[in-house]
């Protein structure tokens, strides 16, 4: 029997994870280790129930009473914190999802591929924040990483059986988000509402917040330079409004292979369940006919400057993803507290990183997590500066 932990199992991704664990058998399949999760207890006892799991364990240590209290005699053991939660991946599993939302999610991962797992990988935050760490440390101990994100799987999946040096170019398509077709004036005033209403797929907040401006691409295309290790000029992105074709490698005779679906992320998830093979997955199907039409349009850098910074940071290498993605983490916040402006995110985000450059550099590869914590909190603190700033400006 196959054992398994999902970390963030309450998000968006953990629940389809949850769906598709269930659907292949639940506790009769696999034996669930640990399931972790954020503020929603009911719903994380409620998993933990189902799937028979070993341990529980909360984000937040206020949470831990009301998590006992749903898991009453169930025989889950509960716990709380972010500790715990890194803890947790000390426990062995064979597989494990990492569906944490945000810089949090790099240390449970980390500690997951040092006991030499798979690590099936939604949290790109890991990947941009500590790209060559993580790596290094899958390789050091014989773990295998899989993407998760729907492009990453659709490359993953285009090159099975290919010769890496053969690939000439990856296109990473994006569906333009809501803002798509707005003009600037129109970005510049949007409600947190409005950015939220991805057209396409069904994710949590903050990554339809990030596809509405783009920073979600930025990151995927860090992500792409980090896990699949191409030049950054090898790595375009294509906006493709249908969201079907999720990613394409172009190879040296020319050819191009892509990956198509339905936007939804069981595809993705149900390929790093099943992987090495393929099992049944509950997706739509592709009606051809019906979708008629696949269009592909230029991205925008003017309205999405986030593409352009991230060209930058895969220039400037280092910690630059450390504190690319903690800026944007910290000027998301402040969008979704209506504190900031929907183009002030890529404004202290550039503000955040011409900080630290001038003043300490950005660094090289990290080597250790701590290295990447340090520069994350440094940029965090950096952009809280930015964002004050801006804010006296006013
Ligand atoms: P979500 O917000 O729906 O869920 C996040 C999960 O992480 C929840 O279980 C929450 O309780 C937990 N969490 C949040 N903050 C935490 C913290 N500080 N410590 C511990 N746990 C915490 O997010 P999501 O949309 O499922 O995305 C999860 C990850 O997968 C993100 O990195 C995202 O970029 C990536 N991803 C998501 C999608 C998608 O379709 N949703 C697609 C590709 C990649
Ligand atoms: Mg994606």
């Amino acid at each position: 029997m196959r054992s398994l932990s999902i970390f963030g199992a309450t998000g968006s991704i953990g629940e389809s994870t949850f769906d598709l664990v269930m659907r292949q058998g639940g506790p009769a399949a696999f034996r669930t280790v640990a399931l972790t999760g954020g503020r929603n207890v009911t719903r994380l006892a409620e998993m933990a129930r189902a799937l028979q799991a070993e341990l529980a364990v909360t984000a937040h240590d206020d949470c831990l009473p009301a998590l006992r209290a749903a898991l009453l005699g169930s025989g889950v053991e509960v716990a709380a914190g972010a500790q715990a939660i890194t803890e947790a991946a000390d426990r062995p599993a064979d597989w494990a999802m990492s569906a944490i939302v945000g810089a949090a999610g790099l240390a449970p991962g980390m500690r997951a591929l040092r006991h030499g797992r798979t690590l099936a990988l939604a949290n790109k935050e890991s990947l941009v924040t500590a790209g060559p760490l993580l790596m290094a440390t899958a390789r050091a101990h014989g773990a295998t990483i899989l993407p998760v994100d729907s492009e990453h799987s659709a490359v993953f999946q285009a090159l099975i059986g290919e010769d890496i040096a053969c690939v000439e170019r990856v296109i990473i398509t994006a569906s333009g988000g809501p803002f798509r077709d707005w003009t600037l004036e129109q970005v510049r005033n949007c409600t947190v509402a409005q950015a939220m209403a991805h057209p396409n797929w069904s994710m949590g907040q903050r990554i339809s917040i990030d596809s509405a401006s783009m920073f979600n691409k930025a990151l995927e295309l860090i992500e792409t330079r980090e896990f699949f290790g191409f030049a950054p000029e090898q790595i375009e992105t294509v906006v493709h409004p249908q969201s079907i074709i999720h990613a394409m490698v172009g190879f040296c005779d020319g050819a191009v292979m892509a990956h198509l679906g339905p936007p939804d992320m069981r595809h993705a998830i149900g390929f790093a369940l099943n992987w090495p093979g393929r099992g049944e997955v509950p997706v739509a199907r592709l009606d051809l006919a019906q979708i008629a039409k696949l269009s592909f349009q230029a991205p925008d850098e003017q309205r999405f400057p986030a593409l352009r910074l991230a060209r930058e940071v895969m220039a400037a290498g280092g910690l630059s993803g450390a504190a690319f993605n903690a800026a944007k983490e910290i000027a998301l916040d402040r969008f979704i507290d209506g504190s900031i402006g929907f183009l002030d995110m890529a404004a202290v985000v550039e503000e955040t990183l011409a900080r630290i450059s001038a003043r300490n550099g950005l660094g090289n590869s990290p080597t250790a997590l701590e290295e990447v914590l340090a520069m994350d909190h440094l940029a965090r603190h950096t952009a809280g500066d930015a964002v004050r700033a801006r804010l006296e400006k006013r």
